[in-house]
């Protein structure tokens, strides 16, 4: 879980620059998530922020994403045991 302190972020533009999945825009000068589903919840956003306007909840969002993605990216139907039980 991703937030973002309006009044504290200054627009900087280095938060976009150093998310690995593009979830941070910048917009009217201030930063906002774009594509929040992609957040794998790293903290890197919120490590680089020198304002303090960022708030990354860690939790397992990174495991959460990499699953999510290798199951978008499977051509395997089902468990995949080859049984056709599910
Ligand atoms: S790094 Fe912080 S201050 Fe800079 S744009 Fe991102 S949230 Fe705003
Ligand atoms: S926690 Fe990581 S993936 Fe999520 S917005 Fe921040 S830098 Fe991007």
């Amino acid at each position: 879980m991703i937030s973002f302190n309006v009044d504290k972020c200054t627009g900087c533009g280095v938060c976009p620059k150093v998310c690995p999945h593009g979830v941070i825009t910048i917009k009217d000068g201030k930063a906002e998530p774009v594509n929040i589903d992609k957040c794998i919840e790293c903290g890197a956003c919120k490590l680089n922020c020198e304002f303090d306007a960022i708030d990354v909840t860690v939790g397992t969002g990174c495991l959460s994403a990499i699953i999510k993605e290798d199951i978008l990216k499977s051509k395997v139907k089902g468990c995949g045991c080859g049984d056709g039980c599910c």
